[in-house]
C-alpha cells in the first residue's frame, strides 16, 4: 500500500496485519481511523515511529522507538541511560525493584529515539515517552518535567537525567 492506503488494484485499500508494520491491534486502529480521515478529505496520518510495543509478563516491558541495536546497525550516534528500579523509591517501598528505564537520545539533538522499560506498570509508564516523542522531545524535555513523588515515573525522568550524566539516585 501507498501512504493512502491503496493497493495495487484500483479502489481496494488496506490496513493492519495484512501490511506492513506490527502486527499490533493499536496500530490497525490508528490506521482505520486515518483512513476514514482521508476518506472524509482530512488529512489522516499515522506516526510509525511513535508505536509501542507490550509485552504483558511479571515485570511487563514496553518500548517505543529504536532500539540499540537498531542505532548500532544503522551507524546513528547515540546516548544511552539506564536507571535501576532498585533505586526509586516507590519500587523499593513496594518491594518490587525488578526492572529498569533505559531511554536512547541523539548524541547531538538529545532528540529521544527510544524508551524501553522493563516494570510492573510499564504498559502504562510507556505513555509519557509517547508524547514526548511524538511532541519531537528531548532527554532534558523528559528530565526538566516535575514527576510526583513517590512514583515509579520518576524512574523515566532519572534515565532521562542520565543522559546528561545528572541522575540523582543510583
Ligand atoms: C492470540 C493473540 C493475541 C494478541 N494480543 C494482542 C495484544 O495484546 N495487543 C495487541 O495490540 N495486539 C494483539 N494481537 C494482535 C491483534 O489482534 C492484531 O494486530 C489486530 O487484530 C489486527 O487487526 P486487523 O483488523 O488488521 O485484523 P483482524 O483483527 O484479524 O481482522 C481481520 C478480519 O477479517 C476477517 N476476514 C478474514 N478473511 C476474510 C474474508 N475472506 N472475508 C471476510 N472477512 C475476512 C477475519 O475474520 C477478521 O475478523 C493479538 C493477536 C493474537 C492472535
Amino acid at each position: 500500500v501507498n501512504t493512502r492506503f491503496e493497493t495495487s488494484v484500483p479502489g481496494l485499500y488496506a490496513f493492519g496485519d495484512v501490511v506492513e508494520g506490527p502486527m499490533l491491534a493499536h496500530k490497525a486502529s490508528e490506521e482505520g481511523v486515518a483512513f476514514a480521515e482521508m476518506l472524509t478529505g482530512k488529512a489522516g496520518h499515522v506516526n510509525y515511529e511513535t508505536i509501542p510495543g507490550v509485552v504483558y509478563t511479571g515485570p511487563e516491558f514496553a518500548s517505543v522507538g529504536q532500539t540499540e541495536e537498531a542505532l548500532k546497525e544503522s551507524g546513528q550516534s547515540y546516548v544511552a541511560s539506564r536507571f535501576p528500579f532498585s533505586a526509586n523509591g516507590r519500587a523499593k517501598a513496594s518491594h518490587n525493584t525488578n526492572g529498569f528505564v533505559k531511554i536512547l537520545a541523539d548524541s547531538t539533538t538529545d532528540r529521544i529515539l527510544g524508551v524501553h522499560i522493563l516494570s510492573e506498570g510499564a504498559s502504562e509508564m510507556i505513555h509519557e515517552a509517547l508524547v514526548a516523542m511524538e511532541f519531537g522531545g528531548s532527554a532534558e524535555d523528559l528530565a526538566r518535567t516535575c514527576h510526583a513523588h513517590p512514583t515509579r515515573s520518576e524512574a523515566i525522568k532519572e534515565a532521562a537525567l542520565g543522559i546528561d550524566k545528572r541522575t540523582l539516585h543510583m
